[in-house]
C-alpha cells in the first residue's frame, strides 16, 4: 500500500477492526469492563481489564499514530489528564521549561504539582529561542510547546526547539490542540511527544471529552506513561473514544473550513475601528506568520482578539452576540466567543480586553454580521 493522503488516513485509521461477523462499517463500540481470561489470568482474547488497555481505546490510539506519525498513542479521560500523566512520568528531579503562554490549566498544573512531584518549572517566551537556550539547565529533562498558544495565539518554532530539546539530552513536548494533526504534526518537526486535548477539533462537535499522547518512539519513557495512566486511571472511557474516533473522520473537511471561515474573520476584525489588534497567524502582520507559513498547512480555526475601551467593552461584545455562543472550550461545529481573563479566573494573565473565539462550520457572512452587530 502506498503512503496514503491526510485525508485517506483521517477516514480510514481508525475503522480497522471491523466487526467480522457483522461486516459493520462503522467501527464497534466495546464497552465491556473485563473479558474472559485463563484460569492463571492470562488474557484469551487480548484483554483482561478496561483500565489496562481496551479494544475501542486501543482503535483510537492507532488512529491517533497514524495521524500524527507516531509510533504509539494512549488515550486519557482528558487533555489535563494526559498533561499530568507526561509531566508526572518525568524523572524526579526534572527542570522543566514550559511557555509563559499556554492553555492556563497547563500552568497551573506545572506550578503547583511540579514541585510537589520533584521537580522544577521555567516559564519563559519560548518563541524567542535565546531565552529558551540560557534556561537550559543540566536537570532540564522536557521542553513543553504549544504553537499556535491559548489565548494569545503565539507561534513557536518547533524544529528549532526540537533541537535544542535534543542538545540538552530533553525530550519536546506539543501540545497541538489549537492546530490538530490536519494542519500541523509535530513529530515530523523532531518533536518527541504530541498531547492534545481530544475535547476540541479532534472530537470536533462539542460533545465529548478526552485526551492523548502520541510518541515518536516506544521506549522506557512511553512505558511508564503507559504504566502511570493504568495505576492512576485517568484511561479513556470507551464511548468517548469512539465519538472521538467518529469525529476524526471529518477532521481534515471540518479544518478546511475553519482555517477558511476564521481567516475571513480575522480580517473583519483587523479592519474595524474597535479593535486594538488581532491575533490570527494567518494575518501577514502577525509575528509568527512566517513560520506558521512553514510548519502548518493551514492557520487554524481559533483566534484572539482585544477591544478597545478596556474589560468592560470586551464583556459587551460578549453580550451583544445574538449568533455567537458565549462559552469556553473550542474545536466544535459552533463559533464560540469568550472573555478570556474572566475564564480563567484569579490567576489569569491575559490581557483583560481579550475576547478569544473558535470559529465555527456556520457561513462566514452570519458570523461577521453578527459580530458587526456586536462591536457597537
Ligand atoms: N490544552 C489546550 C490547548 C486546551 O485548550 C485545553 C482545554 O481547553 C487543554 C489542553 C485541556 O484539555 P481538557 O479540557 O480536555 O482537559
Amino acid at each position: 500500500m502506498p503512503l496514503m493522503h491526510f485525508d485517506t488516513i483521517a477516514v480510514h485509521g481508525g475503522t480497522h477492526a471491523r466487526e467480522e461477523t457483522t461486516g459493520d462499517v462503522a467501527p464497534p463500540i466495546h464497552l465491556s469492563p473485563t473479558y474472559v481470561h485463563s484460569a492463571d489470568s492470562q488474557p484469551d482474547h487480548g484483554y483482561t481489564y478496561i483500565r489496562d488497555a481496551n479494544p475501542t481505546g486501543e482503535q483510537l490510539e492507532t488512529a491517533l499514530a497514524k495521524l500524527e506519525a507516531g509510533a504509539s498513542a494512549l488515550a486519557f479521560s482528558s487533555g489535563m489528564g494526559s498533561v499530568a500523566a507526561a509531566l508526572q512520568a518525568l524523572p524526579e528531579g526534572s527542570h522543566v521549561i514550559l511557555p509563559d503562554d499556554s492553555y492556563y490549566g497547563v500552568r497551573e498544573l506545572a506550578s503547583e504539582y511540579l514541585p510537589r512531584w520533584g521537580m522544577t518549572a521555567s516559564f519563559v517566551p519560548t518563541e524567542d529561542l535565546a531565552v529558551v537556550r540560557a534556561s537550559v539547565t543540566k536537570n532540564t529533562t522536557a521542553i513543553w510547546a504549544e504553537s499556535p498558544s491559548n489565548p494569545l495565539m503565539k507561534v513557536v518554532d518547533l524544529a528549532a526547539l526540537a533541537e535544542i530539546a535534543h542538545a540538552a539530552g530533553a525530550r519536546l513536548f506539543v501540545d497541538n490542540t489549537f492546530a490538530s494533526p490536519a494542519l500541523q504534526r509535530p513529530l515530523t518537526l523532531g518533536a518527541d511527544v504530541v498531547m492534545h486535548s481530544t475535547t476540541k477539533y479532534l472530537g470536533g462537535h462539542s460533545d465529548v471529552q478526552g485526551g492523548a499522547l502520541v510518541f515518536a518512539g516506544s521506549d522506557e519513557y512511553s512505558e511508564a506513561v503507559a504504566h502511570l495512566r493504568k495505576i492512576t486511571g485517568a484511561v479513556a472511557a470507551p464511548f468517548n473514544s469512539w465519538l472521538i474516533l467518529r469525529g476524526i473522520r471529518s477532521l481534515p473537511a471540518r479544518m478546511r473550513v475553519h482555517c477558511a471561515n476564521a481567516q475571513v474573520l480575522a480580517g473583519f476584525l483587523a479592519g474595524h475601528a474597535s479593535v486594538e489588534v488581532v491575533h490570527y497567524p494567518g494575518l501577514a502582520a502577525h509575528p509568527g506568520h512566517d513560520i506558521a507559513a512553514r510548519q502548518m498547512t493551514g492557520f487554524g480555526g481559533m483566534l484572539s482578539f482585544r477591544v478597545k475601551g478596556g474589560r468592560e467593552a470586551a464583556i459587551a461584545v460578549c453580550a451583544n452576540v445574538k449568533l455567537l455562543t458565549v462559552a469556553t472550550s473550542l474545536g466544535g461545529t459552533e463559533t464560540l466567543i469568550e472573555h478570556r481573563a474572566s475564564s480563567e479566573g484569579p490567576g489569569s494573565r491575559t490581557p483583560e480586553n481579550l475576547l478569544r473565539m473558535s470559529v465555527g462550520l456556520e457561513h462566514p457572512d452570519d458570523l461577521v454580521e453578527d459580530l458587526k452587530q456586536a462591536l457597537r
